[in-house]
């Protein structure tokens, strides 16, 4: 398989037991029970500085700073991945709506989701948790 077409990755798995010791507990909750932080009251909704955005489950790297916009929604906003394989996508039926979870490609842990109004020219707009991501600077 060639690479970059999503099947080189090495694929991260890990016991629920072992990532409760592994993760703090806010990043446990939203990482693998696909839970949701607070708009407005979390790491890096307003962060402007210039990096990357990796897993804090297994540290792919997952979004650049230079794909990140304000959204005003509270939860950091890019409006595409660093790369087409580093996300994957399954369909979320909670709520009585169907929306577009977005996982971590290499740990399968929950980031957020994906909606089709974000700026041009993608389009899109993935709403990530912070609590799922780790930003390291680079200048
Ligand atoms: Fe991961």
């Amino acid at each position: 398989m060639r690479p970059g077409l999503g099947m080189s990755m090495e694929k991260v798995v890990k016991s629920d037991e072992q990532w409760k010791r592994e993760l703090t507990a806010d990043q446990y909750r939203i990482l693998r029970l696909k839970g949701t932080e607070l708009p407005f009251h979390n790491e890096y909704y307003a962060n402007k500085r210039q990096g990357s955005y990796l897993c804090a489950g297994c540290g792919n790297k997952l979004f650049s700073s230079k794909a990140k916009y304000d959204s005003g929604t509270g939860w950091p906003s890019f409006v595409e991945p660093i790369s087409p394989d580093a996300v994957e996508f399954q369909d979320d039926k909670t709520f009585r709506t169907v929306r577009t979870e977005v996982v971590c490609a290499r740990c399968g842990g929950h980031l957020g989701h994906v909606f089709d109004d974000g700026p041009l020219p993608t389009g899109k707009r993935y709403c990530m948790n912070s609590g799922s991501l780790r930003f390291v600077e680079e200048s």
